[in-house]
C-alpha cells in the first residue's frame, strides 16, 4: 500500500519544506501548462497509435545495469498443492452492488496442532455502505453487519457447522468442526456468502466504472503459536495474513465487463445471462479483482512475463506510464531479488483515493494520482512501489500488522531500485546528505514496531516506509551493492511462498556479513529494537 498525501508529510516532516514549496510552484506552472495543451495531446496519442498492440511494441525502457545472479539464488518456480485449494463460484451483481458465491475450500492443516475450531475473516462485514470502517463497525449487532452475510458452513459430510462472530470484532468468524483436522491432513469445508461492495475509491469499493473486490470472500486465516491470527483490520495499512493457496474460480459478470484478477483467465464464455470468467490462481496469496466495462489495456512481454496496464478509457497516457514503470520495475526488481515466478502482473489504472494497492498478481494505481505530478512521475514511482510488494508480501509473506516494515520497507526500497534505473538520485542524495553525521529518519525509530506501536498514522508511514527503506540504503552500502543484493535473492529464494518473520531475514544478512560486522551493526543497531 502507498498513500501519496502521506508520503508528502513525510517529506516535510523531514524539514525539507523549502525543497517541496519550491518544486510545488513548479509543479503548479506546469500543470497550467498541461492544463492548456490537453486537448492536442489527446488528440496526438490518439493519432500515435491505431491500435492496442502497436502500442505496446514501439514502447521503449531504459537499458538496465546488469547483477551478477549467482547460481545459488536458484530460480523461483511457481509451485502447486501448497496450501489450501479455495474453487469458488461468483458472481459480480454490479447493479446491486454485490459480490455473492459458493466457495469449496480443501484446507491444510500444516501445524503440529490438531484443529477443532477454524478461524474465517470476513473483512466486508466491517464497511457501512459509504466505506467507513469505526469503532462501531466492529460489535457484533450493528448495522455494518448487515453489509454481509453467511448462508452456511458445511463440512465435507455434509454435516451443517456452527459459527459464530467475535462480539469485538465481527470480522472474525470461529467455526467449530465435527471432525477435527489432525497435522499433515486436508479437509472439505463449503461455504456461501455475500459481500455488499461499498461505495468508496477505495481497495474494497465500487467507484465510478470501476468495482475494485479485494478482501472480499471469508478467508481463512494463518494458526500460528497455538493460536488462530486475528490482527484487527485497519484501513490505513494491512492486516491480511494468509499462507499461498490455489484458487479455481469461475466469475458471472455483467457482459460488457472486463475483468482483471490474480491468475490467469483460461477461458471466457459469454452466455446469455452475461459473462463467465474462468480463471486458474495457483500460488497466490489471495484472490482479488478489477472489474468494469471501460477498461482498456497495453502489454509487452518481458523475460517471459506479461506486463499488463489496464487504463480507464482513452486515458492511454496513463496506462502507457504504469506499462513503462511496470517494464523497468519488473527488470530490476527480478535482477535484484530474483525472477518473477509467475506468467503474467497487472497494472490497474482504477478508482483508489491517492495511492496504491498490492495484491497477489495485480496492483491497484488510483487514477487521481496523475495530478500530482505534470510528468506521470508519481504514478511510475507507486507503480514500482506495489511492485516491489509482488517480491514482499506475495512471494514472501509476512504478518504486515506485526511485522509492517518487513513489506512495506522493503517496498519502500522498491522504489529506490527502480530510481537506480531510470537515473532518479532524489531520494538517494537525500539519504545521502544526512551521512556521516546522522542517519535519516532518526526521529522515526525503530522501525520494527507493529501497527499499533507506532502511535499514530503518520509515524507509520514515516518510520515503516520511509525510514525502513533509509535502513535498507544503508545496508546496501554498508554491505556493499553486490553482496547485498546476492543476500536479497538468497532471502526471497529461501523463503518463497512461506512465512517469514524479523529473524529470517536477519540471519541472512548475517550469513553473508558474519555477526561482527561493525558498518552493518551500526545500521541495524540505529534502525531496529
Ligand atoms: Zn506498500
Amino acid at each position: 500500500m502507498k498513500k501519496y498525501n502521506k508520503v508528502l508529510s513525510i517529506i516535510l516532516a523531514s524539514s525539507l519544506l523549502l525543497a517541496v514549496v519550491l518544486s510545488s510552484c513548479a509543479n503548479l506552472t506546469l500543470l497550467k501548462e498541461t492544463e492548456e495543451t490537453e486537448v492536442k495531446e489527446t488528440e496526438s496519442s490518439t493519432n500515435a497509435s491505431s491500435s492496442v498492440s502497436e502500442t505496446a511494441e514501439t514502447t521503449t525502457s531504459v537499458e538496465m545495469p546488469s547483477f551478477n545472479v549467482p547460481e545459488e539464488a536458484a530460480p523461483i518456480s511457481m509451485q502447486y498443492d501448497l496450501g489450501h485449494k479455495y474453487d469458488m463460484t461468483l458472481e459480480l451483481d454490479a447493479d446491486a452492488q454485490v459480490v455473492r458465491g459458493t466457495v469449496r475450500v480443501d484446507i491444510v492443516n500444516q501445524t503440529d496442532a490438531t484443529w477443532n475450531t477454524l478461524v474465517f475473516r470476513d473483512y466486508p462485514s466491517l464497511f457501512t455502505a459509504d466505506g467507513e470502517v469505526d469503532a462501531a463497525s466492529y460489535t457484533a449487532g450493528s448495522d455494518n453487519e448487515q453489509m454481509t452475510s453467511i448462508s452456511y458452513f458445511e463440512d465435507e459430510s455434509g454435516e451443517i457447522l456452527a459459527y459464530e462472530r467475535d462480539d469485538n470484532d465481527v470480522s472474525v468468524i470461529t467455526v467449530t468442526l465435527k471432525e477435527p483436522i489432525s497435522p499433515g491432513q486436508r479437509h472439505v469445508i463449503e461455504y456461501e456468502f455475500e459481500a455488499n461492495i461499498p461505495t468508496d475509491a477505495d481497495r474494497f469499493g465500487a467507484y465510478g466504472e470501476c468495482y475494485n473486490v479485494a478482501n472480499f470472500y471469508p478467508v481463512l486465516s494463518i494458526f500460528e503459536n497455538g493460536e488462530w491470527s486475528r490482527e484487527q483490520y485497519i484501513d490505513m495499512g494491512e492486516c491480511f495474513y494468509t499462507i499461498v493457496s490455489d484458487y479455481t474460480v469461475v466469475l458471472k459478470t455483467p457482459e460488457d465487463f472486463t475483468v482483471i484478477s490474480t491468475g490467469l483467465t483460461v477461458e471466457v464464455e459469454e452466455k446469455e445471462d452475461g459473462k463467465y470468467w474462468n480463471i486458474a490462481a495457483p500460488c497466490a496469496r489471495d484472490f482479488t479483482f478489477v472489474a468494469g466495462a471501460d477498461f482498456n489495456m497495453l502489454s509487452e512481454e518481458v523475460d517471459g512475463v506479461m506486463i499488463e496496464a489496464y487504463y480507464i478509457g482513452d486515458d492511454m497516457e496513463f496506462g502507457r506510464a504504469m506499462l513503462e514503470a511496470g517494464i523497468d520495475s519488473m527488470k530490476a526488481f527480478g535482477e535484484a531479488f530474483g525472477k518473477y515466478p509467475y506468467p503474467d502482473v497487472n497494472i490497474i489504472e482504477t478508482e483508489l483515493f491517492a495511492g496504491g494497492m498490492e495484491y497477489s498478481g495485480l496492483v491497484m494505481i488510483g487514477r487521481d494520482l496523475e495530478f500530482y505530478s505534470t510528468d506521470y512521475s508519481v504514478v511510475k514511482e507507486v507503480t514500482a512501489h506495489e511492485l516491489g510488494h509482488q517480491w514482499f508480501y506475495g512471494i514472501v509473506g509476512t504478518n504486515p500488522y506485526l511485522e509492517p516494515w518487513l513489506d512495506e520497507s522493503f517496498a519502500s526500497f522498491s522504489e529506490i531500485v527502480y530510481a537506480d534505473v531510470i537515473g532518479d538520485d532524489y531520494m538517494s542524495s537525500e539519504f545521502d546528505s544526512y551521512r556521516p553525521d546522522s542517519y535519516f529518519g532518526r526521529e522515526y525509530t525503530p522501525v520494527n514496531r507493529s501497527y499499533d506501536q507506532f502511535g499514530s498514522e503518520m509515524v507509520y508511514f514515516s518510520s515503516a516506509y520511509t525510514t525502513g527503506e533509509a535502513m535498507l540504503y544503508y545496508l546496501r552500502d554498508a554491505m556493499g551493492a553486490e553482496n547485498f543484493y546476492h543476500m536479497m535473492r538468497t532471502y526471497v529464494s529461501r523463503h518463497a511462498f512461506g512465512i517469514v518473520t524479523e529473524a529470517d531475514f536477519l540471519n541472512v544478512v548475517y550469513e553473508y556479513c558474519g555477526t561482527d560486522n561493525n558498518e552493518v551493526n551500526a545500521v541495524l543497531e540505529f534502525y531496529l529494537d
